[in-house]
């Protein structure tokens, strides 16, 4: 099902820091008894941008599509974790204060089918019970907790009481959660980091384990070697920003900075010299990079999004777009800087956004 949406002027700037109040005291007074809640607001914001309401609509999201993402959440989560270099088996990380939460429980039981990866999960015939299920767990715990406050409920995210198949996200929400896409990804991941590492069961595992953030959300190193194996032939060995040929140095580049969208997307990545890499740091890229990257995507998508899905990485054709056309729009609106090469830098234009249709 597609998202529904119904159109609103878009949120001024009161009511825009009206909803940063609100998303403030969500964190510091919400009460956090496992990592659900996290999970919710992460999936809520990042649909917000995958579904690309316009200005000020509400959003109408099936509760299969939020459902999807905690599978996509949870799945690398419901691995064991050790902190341990010496290779000690390691266990699954708790998700709750008591024992652990069904997501975990219902991916466990794909896994324990002989499913390894999540490509392999949705294609597995238990996939739309399992999404089900989740969703039935999501509706009851996290949908009606989310928005408690000190104990009392300040309904500005979506209203629980009229949640069934599908969450409708008020009007203006999904605006916001698109405009503070990176500040809500942050919070989430240091609650959820924070959540993981100070549950007490979970002391054992976790120890001194500096690579916990990584294993929860990052991408494996190995998994990066797998993408530079793959785009260093489709791109002919060369640097996808200057053209030049690549050598040992190249890096996997974000093309949509990793500080304003967090997240591993399959057809993100690019393969770039070290040190074009280092000086495009987290500036948008210039016109004719955005155009070369969007053809690329048109004519290798499949291949990149079918080879990396394998690997672990969300690889919906769309969303990929959808991202760049929401980062490029709020960079726009912003004035920002845009990187065209190694020390030249220009005043983002307007018109770049026509490339989006
Ligand atoms: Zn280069």
């Amino acid at each position: 099902m597609d998202c529904l949406i119904a159109g609103v002027p878009e949120p001024d700037a009161g009511q825009q820091l009206a909803f940063l109040r609100q998303l403030q005291r969500l964190f510091q007074e919400g009460d956090f008894t496992s990592t659900y809640k996290y999970a919710l607001l992460l999936a809520l914001a990042e649909l917000a941008i995958e579904c690309d309401a316009p200005a000020g609509a509400a959003l109408m999201l099936p509760m299969e599509r939020i459902a999807g993402k905690f599978a996509e959440f949870y799945w690398l989560q419901s691995l064991p974790y050790s902190s341990d270099a010496a290779g000690n088996r390691g266990d699954v990380l708790l998700q709750n204060t008591d024992r652990q939460v069904a997501v975990i429980r219902h991916l466990t039981t794909l896994r324990s089918l002989g499913v390894s990866t999540l490509s392999q999960a949705r294609q597995h015939p238990n996939w739309q019970r399992t999404l089900r299920a989740i969703a039935t767990h999501v509706r009851k715990m996290p949908v009606q907790r989310l928005q408690n406050l000190s104990g009392n409920p300040v309904i500005f995210l979506f209203d629980p009481a009229a949640v069934g198949n599908t969450l409708t996200l008020l009007p203006g929400v999904a605006f916001q959660l698109r405009r503070f896409q990176g500040f809500i990804q942050q919070l989430v991941r240091a609650g959820w980091v924070n959540y993981i590492r100070s549950n007490r069961q979970n002391a054992a595992l976790v120890g001194q384990g500096a690579d916990l953030e990584a294993f929860l959300f990052g991408s494996p190193r190995a998994v990066l070697t797998q993408v530079k194996q793959l785009l260093a032939p489709l791109q002919s060995q060369r640097c996808f920003f200057c053209q030049q040929g690549l050598h040992d140095n190249a890096a996997v580049d974000h093309f949509i900075p990793w500080s304003r969208y967090p997240r591993d997307t399959a057809l993100n990545f690019v393969l770039a010299h070290a040190a074009c890499n280092t000086s495009k740091s987290d500036l948008l890229a210039g016109g004719a990079h955005l155009e070369r990257w969007l053809e690329r995507n048109a004519r290798e998508g499949a291949t990149i999004a079918g080879q990396l899905q394998h690997a672990g990485f969300v690889s919906e054709p769309d969303v990929a777009t959808r991202v760049a056309a929401w980062a490029y729009r709020e960079g726009v609106s912003a004035g920002v800087r845009v990187w065209h090469g190694r020390g030249q830098t220009a005043l983002i234009s307007a018109d770049l956004m026509r490339v989006f249709g």
